[in-house]
């Protein structure tokens, strides 16, 4: 894991670039204490930033005022925004690391047909995200100063005070890929008190990343940035792709076009 310390960056910055829609000012990323006690601290809840990969890209400092402690880019870098005790302007405010995965992503309506047609702004967590992310679940359950207390894995939509708006956050592709697999691999629970059931329609294996779909091209692009398709919709005796088997089948950057 590719894990970049940002919070000298952060230091001087209270204000994210999120308006509230009531009064039209930017959301304050403190309110209320600043820091909290490290005791306190037991859940981890997952995100989606709900803006697409290629808007920000994997530059590290374009992150600096999200309201988060950590964000892990379309690249996997996992960005430290702030340090663990810092309270935020957040649900879970005392309790709750905060990581948010770039993205915007699909919701459960997800079919690989989608894929296929491209028409949707909506895109999915790359390879590296979830490989990266899972090694920062592992490293926080590691940490000596949270004394093994970190017990709870959590969608936002759980625990939002929002309603609907927050529905799809982090959506079923970060939660099968990050927040089930630390359920059933790190033993951590979704089941805190007061937090709201995962969906059900959530933890469906066709959500696994790579998804269980055929690529839907060769991963190339023609000239004007059409995309070509795989060499066996050319030709019934063109080469066949062998099928993706496990995480790190396609390269990263062929993924990110998927
Ligand atoms: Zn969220």
């Amino acid at each position: 894991m590719n894990l970049i310390d940002r919070t000298g960056e952060t230091r001087g910055i209270t204000e994210s670039r999120q308006r509230s829609r009531r009064t039209g000012e930017f959301i304050p990323i403190f309110r209320g204490a600043r820091t909290r006690e490290p005791g306190d601290i037991d859940s981890i809840v997952l995100h989606q930033t709900s803006f697409s990969q290629s808007a920000r890209g994997n530059r590290i400092d374009r992150y600096d005022h999200t309201i988060a402690h950590f964000v892990v880019l379309p690249n996997g870098t996992v960005l430290q925004l702030r340090a663990l005790e810092t309270r935020l302007n957040s649900i879970a405010a005392d309790n709750g690391i905060h990581i948010e995965f770039v993205g915007l992503f699909y919701d459960d309506r997800f079919t690989c047909r989608m894929l296929r047609r491209r028409r949707s702004r909506r895109e999915l967590p790359t390879i590296s995200q979830v490989h990266d992310g899972r090694e920062l679940l592992v490293y926080l359950r590691s940490l000596e100063g949270l004394h093994g207390q970190l017990r709870y894995i959590l969608a936002h939509r759980q625990i939002t005070t929002m309603g609907s708006d927050r529905d799809n956050c982090p959506g079923p592709h970060i939660w099968y890929n990050l927040g089930k697999w630390a359920v059933d691999t790190l033993g951590m629970s979704s089941a805190r008190s007061e937090a709201r059931p995962i969906p059900p329609s959530w933890e469906d294996p066709r959500f696994q990343i790579p998804p269980p779909c055929d690529p839907p091209d060769s991963g190339r692009l023609t000239a004007r940035g059409q995309p070509l398709p795989r060499p066996e919709g050319v030709s019934a005796y063109g080469f066949r792709k062998p099928r993706p088997e496990g995480l790190d089948f396609y390269p990263d950057d062929e993924f990110e076009i998927f």
